[in-house]
């Protein structure tokens, strides 16, 4: 669900830091679910005998807030889209119109050190693209405000499309420019040159970012600084799953100044590795169902998505880069002339390289999103069993967990399977309930996949 939450909040640096994101893709992993808000299972009675002939599902919503969820969920989703498409044809846009040409003719005009121009060239090209999706961005907080997902102020809102924007400057300027001068080097093999420094670039953009990007945007604080006894009973889940999270790796992030939504999730690695959770989690989910999503972090530890993501990142990286490099040779070859691109060398050439990993990247979305959604699965199952034999009723919690979670993001319970397969780098809401209803391995005696008890 993150997916669309990225999508609506500020993207202000995505075009332009292509490379880097696709990279930082495998970083934002795991973002969990959880719910807030109560009464999920108080009964209905006008709603159930209007509905008495369908089958209940797990997660449901009262009729208000069912088609507001509908309505919200298609602007996300014509937001989402839209938006990715608007990234592309910008690029083709002003690469038709000559811009980018223009660009680097006015660099050289401005001073003689090469790697002055490449810094101005590309922090101009992240501005550019920046601003044209802009609107996008603020349409998304326009109506997050509208439907009550987002209480940041405006004023709160547009300081930090200013820190991303900053934040994009200072990190995305230079890697484009060294990955520019990597194709500039190697103009045959620069594919293979952008895939060596990729792997570097990526563990390094995640270990940091906990540590000195996200800070930037939201508060942390000790978990245990506010909730000791949570603290305590997430202790005991801890135990159960054998993994190494002390106490002073769980964050309590203050996102209830920005949202009303519920999240948790792990992040970073190495010695940057650590749980989050939102305070609107922990305020306003019982503790069992905090459980519930601290198993499904802890799922996330255990069975090793984080190194996995990377491991599949860099696969794919390998293939996108090649198969960019044979597509970009031929377009600056057939539309070169076009759009006063000389050679792909240049730093208009550049943007050429940048537009069609852009679209790579487009295509390839259902496919990282659906390794995502079966991670995202296990990490549901796991939470389950890490939970059993420490709550009352593990089925129940979860599909609680679900109801709350999806209320309080107003969660469609019916998407469409075409927009999940392609968009929800989750599964959806309906379908992790509906599974969670189900699942119970120690019926007759038997063990879950995870555990052995
Ligand atoms: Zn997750």
């Amino acid at each position: 669900m993150e997916f669309v939450r990225r999508v609506l909040s500020m993207r202000v640096c995505v075009s332009a830091l292509v490379c880097l994101c696709v990279l930082a893709s495998a970083g934002r992993v795991l973002h969990a679910q959880n719910g807030s808000a109560p009464a999920v299972q108080a009964a209905q009675p006008a709603q159930a005998a209007a509905t008495a002939e369908q089958p209940k599902q797990a997660y449901s919503l009262p009729p208000e807030k069912l088609a507001k969820s509908i309505r919200l969920s298609h602007i996300r989703n014509l937001l989402n889209i839209t938006s990715s498409l608007w990234d592309i044809i910008f690029l083709w846009l002003l690469l038709r119109l000559r811009v980018w040409a223009a660009l680097e003719a006015w660099v050289l005009c401005v001073t003689g050190k090469k790697w002055v121009q490449g810094l101005l060239y590309f922090a101009a090209f992240i501005v550019i693209t920046g601003v044209a999706s802009l609107p996008f961005a603020i349409a998304g907080q326009y109506e997050s405000r509208a439907y009550g997902i987002s209480v940041q102020s405006w004023m709160s809102w547009w300081g930090d499309a200013g820190k991303s924007l900053a934040v994009s400057l200072a990190i995305g300027a230079p890697v484009l420019l060294l990955f520019h001068w990597i194709v500039k080097r190697w103009p045959r093999r620069y594919w293979l040159g952008a895939w060596i420094v990729s792997l570097p670039l990526m563990l390094l953009s995640i270990f940091i970012s906990p540590l000195v990007i996200d800070p930037l945007f939201n508060k942390f604080e000790p978990l245990t600084a506010h909730h000791a006894a949570l603290v305590d009973k997430l202790e005991t889940v801890v135990s159960r799953t054998g993994i190494d999270i002390p106490p002073s790796r769980m964050f309590l992030m203050k996102a209830s100044e920005k949202y009303n939504g519920l999240n948790a999730y792990v992040t970073g690695i190495g010695s940057s590795k650590r749980y989050v959770m939102w305070d609107t989690a922990t305020d306003r989910l019982a503790d069992d169902e905090v459980l519930f999503i601290f198993g499904h972090e802890s799922g996330h530890y255990v069975l090793g998505h984080i190194p996995k993501m990377i491991a599949g990142t860099v696969v794919m990286l390998f293939f996108l880069f090649w198969c960019c490099a044979l597509a970009v040779a031929w377009m600056v070859r057939r539309f070169g002339p076009r759009w006063g691109v000389a050679a792909l060398e240049a730093r208009a050439g550049f943007v050429v390289l940048l537009l069609a990993i852009n679209i790579a990247g487009f295509v390839l979305q259902p496919l990282s999103n659906g390794i995502s959604r079966y991670y995202e699965h296990q990490a549901d199952v796991y939470g389950q069993e890490a939970m059993h034999g420490i709550v009352a009723d593990p089925q129940r919690t979860a599909v609680s967990a679900f109801n709350h979670l999806g209320e309080a993001w107003l969660e469609d319970p019916n998407p469409s399977p075409l927009i999940e397969f392609w968009l929800y780098n989750h599964p959806s809401v309906q379908s992790r309930a509906q599974f969670a209803l189900g699942y119970d391995p120690w019926a007759n005696g038997g063990h879950g996949e995870f555990f052995s008890h």
